[in-house]
């Protein structure tokens, strides 16, 4: 299968092509056109797949179009919440690259940092945001986010969260949602208690497993 094959708009085919990238991988074929129907996605999958492409690509074209709301600030539209600091920052890196045809502002914060420069970029408006628990829940207690407009939530690595211990703060997070949204959940592994939250958070969604 070719990447021309997935309805994605020009401005993706275009970056794609820029990263020399032709083929989507397994979990891009699967996962691509169930994120662009905007339903929920279950991905079994490990790093080194293409998983980030597989949401990264289908997001971009959701939101492609700017916010409705021209007026006051823009809310944002997208959150993705990952384990580490280097996860976060590939995954920024990756909205960059695939995304360097649209409009789109897109941001990374990460704790064990200063945060003024990620406050000022919040003040200036996002679209997308990519977060480590901790500093979001940090800035979030701070006032300097609201996840109220929030259309698409991706946990990524939610094996990892639980290894990690961040699992109390990825739950706080998924409180402060809103109900309506689409939801895309990445984890490597299934045991009971990532098994439970997915369960919890999805609704009818498509299993990918690669
Ligand atoms: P990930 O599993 O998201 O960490 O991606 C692993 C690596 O594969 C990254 O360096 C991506 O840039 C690369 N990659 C992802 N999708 C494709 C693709 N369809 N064709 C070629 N390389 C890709």
């Amino acid at each position: 299968m070719l990447f021309e094959e997935l309805n994605l708009i020009e401005p993706i085919l275009k970056a794609l092509q820029t990263e020399g990238y032709t083929q989507p991988t397994p979990i891009q074929e699967q996962s691509i056109p169930t994120i662009l129907e905007s339903k929920d996605l279950l991905g079994c999958a490990q790093t080194g797949t293409g998983k980030t492409a597989a949401f990264a690509i289908p997001m971009l074209q959701l939101l492609h179009q700017p916010h409705a709301n021209v007026k006051g600030p823009k809310p944002i539209r997208a959150l993705v919440l990952t384990p580490t600091r280097e996860l976060a920052i590939q995954i920024e890196e990756s909205f960059k690259a695939y995304g360097r045809n649209l409009p789109l502002r897109h941001l990374v914060i990460f704790g064990g940092v200063g945060q003024k420069a990620q406050t000022d970029a919040l003040h200036r408006g996002v679209d997308i945001l990519v977060a480590t628990p901790g500093r979001l829940l940090d800035l979030m207690g701070q006032g300097f986010i609201n996840l109220k407009d929030v259309e698409i939530f991706v946990l990524d690595e939610a094996d990892r969260m639980l290894d990690m211990g961040f699992i109390h703060d990825v739950k706080k997070v998924i409180t402060k949602l809103p109900a309506k949204r689409q939801t895309l959940f990445f984890s490597a592994t299934m045991p009971a208690e990532i098994q439970k939250l997915a369960d919890t958070i999805l609704t009818s969604p498509k299993k990918v497993e690669v």
